[in-house]
C-alpha cells in the first residue's frame, strides 16, 4: 500500500526537496510513497490570486483567508478522505516518534503549510486540521516542518531502511536516548574504542549500551525518564 501525501502550500517548487534524494528518494521513484502538491494560490478568487489578508483586531503581518484555504483542501481531500489533515504550526502539538509511526501506519497525510501569520481559526476548526509542531521556534513557512514530518514518516514505510532491526533501536524508540556510536580505526587521535565493545562478548555490550543510554538520558533529557516512569496498568 503507498503512503499518500499531499502538500497544500505556496511554494509547490519546496518538493520533493531534500525528499528526492536518499532513501525517501529512492522510496518515492519505487512508489513506497506518492508526493502531490496543491498550489493554494490556485484557489484564489480575484485577478491577483490574494490568499491572505489583514488580521481582524489589527496588528502586524497576514492571514491565510478561511474561505481560499477551504477551497484547496476540499479540492485536496474531499469528505470521505481517510488521511489525517495537519496544519505545521509553532501552536501544535509537539511532533514525536509515537506520532510519527502512527502516521507511517496509516494512509497518508494531508498537509497544509502555513505562511505570513498563520492560518484564519475558522478554517482550523471546521475542517478539522490537527497542528502539529516541529519545536519551540519560528519558521518562516510550515514547508521545512512538512519536509521534517514526511522525512521521519517516510523512512518507517516498510522496505524503506535498509536494516529493519535499526529502527528499533534508535534514539526514542524504548523511551531512551540512544547508545554512543564508534568504528574503525581502533585507535584514533590517542584515543580507543572503549574495550567492552571489541570484547565479543554479546551480552556485556548490550548492557554497557543499555547502561549508557541510561546515562544520556539521565544528563540530557531527565523528563523522558519521567514518562517513562508513569505506571502501566497491570493485564492479567
Ligand atoms: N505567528 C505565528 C507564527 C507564524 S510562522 C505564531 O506566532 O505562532 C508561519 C508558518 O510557519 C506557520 O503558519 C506554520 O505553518 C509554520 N511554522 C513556523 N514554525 C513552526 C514550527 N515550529 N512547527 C511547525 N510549523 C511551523
Amino acid at each position: 500500500m503507498t503512503f499518500r501525501a499531499t502538500v497544500l502550500t505556496l511554494y509547490p517548487d519546496m518538493f520533493p526537496g531534500a525528499l528526492g534524494l536518499s532513501l525517501a528518494g529512492r522510496a518515492l521513484e519505487q512508489g513506497v510513497w506518492s508526493l502531490e502538491t496543491v498550489q493554494i494560490r490556485d484557489f484564489a478568487m480575484d485577478r491577483h490570486r490574494t490568499v491572505d489578508d489583514t488580521p481582524a483586531g489589527g496588528g502586524a503581518g497576514m492571514v491565510m483567508r478561511a474561505d481560499i484555504m477551504a477551497r484547496a483542501i476540499d479540492h485536496a481531500a474531499p469528505a470521505g478522505d481517510p488521511r489525517p489533515r495537519l496544519l505545521m504550526s509553532p501552536r501544535g502539538k509537539p511532533l514525536t516518534q509515537a506520532r510519527v509511526r502512527q502516521l507511517a501506519a496509516g494512509p497518508g497525510a494531508v498537509i497544509v503549510c502555513g505562511r505570513f501569520e498563520g492560518v484564519d481559526q475558522r478554517v482550523i476548526d471546521a475542517r478539522g486540521l490537527e497542528e502539529v509542531s516541529i519545536g519551540d521556534y519560528i519558521l518562516s513557512g510550515g514547508e521545512p516542518a512538512a519536509l521534517v514530518l514526511l522525512d521521519a514518516v517516510v523512512r518507517l514505510l516498510p522496505g524503506v531502511m535498509g536494516n529493519e532491526a535499526s529502527g528499533a533501536e534508535e534514539s526514542f524508540e524504548g523511551g531512551l536516548l540512544e547508545h554512543p556510536h564508534y568504528t574503525r580505526p581502533q585507535e584514533w587521535e590517542g584515543c580507543t574504542i572503549p574495550e567492552v565493545l571489541t570484547s565479543g562478548n554479546h551480552a556485556k555490550i548490550a548492557a554497557w549500551r543499555r547502561e549508557q543510554a541510561e546515562r544520556l538520558t539521565r544528563e540530557r533529557r531527565p523528563d523522558l525518564l519521567e514518562k517513562r516512569a508513569v505506571p502501566q496498568p497491570v493485564t492479567k
